[in-house]
């Protein structure tokens, strides 16, 4: 199966693997336009729902629900703290072993796969301390 892409998928695709990061359509978008050849939101939206099909590029969706996507080259996982929003990659991906054994037992061809942990980070346990402390001193003042 050989896709046949448009020259604007071509070069959504050519700067999500030059950019090797998650970025929104919206980012890209803006990307694309600081460039001689900009292109619509919408075409930029049906390229990335074209290469997504075709699992060369993928998606996150962030706490926000906006989604962002990158380009196939990395498998990176993250620790999202639901306090302040800050994703933490992993090094390496824990289920790599489990992908492949699903190809074989499920004779179906994966892609890509998510895994996202979510939480409460180190800084955020420590802050939260931190306020639970200092409320008692405020409570003196003004
Ligand atoms: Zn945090
Ligand atoms: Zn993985």
């Amino acid at each position: 199966m050989k896709p046949r892409r448009t020259p604007n998928q071509e070069r959504v695709l050519t700067t999500l693997k030059s950019l090797k990061r998650f970025i929104s359509a919206q980012d890209l978008y803006l990307k694309l336009r600081a460039t001689d050849q900009g292109m619509g939101l919408a075409t930029v939206y049906r390229a990335l729902d074209t290469l997504k099909r075709e699992g060369q590029v993928q998606m996150r969706t962030l706490l926000t629900g906006e989604s962002i996507y990158s380009s196939l080259q990395q498998d990176e996982h993250h620790m999202t703290c639901l306090e302040c929003g800050q994703s933490f990659p992993l090094e390496d991906c824990p289920v790599h072993h489990l992908e492949d054994a699903l190809q074989q037992s499920h004779k179906f061809k994966i892609y890509y796969h998510t895994l996202e942990f979510f939480g409460v980070c180190e800084q955020c346990t420590d802050s939260e301390v931190l306020a639970d402390s200092s409320c008692q001193e405020v409570r003196g003042g003004s």
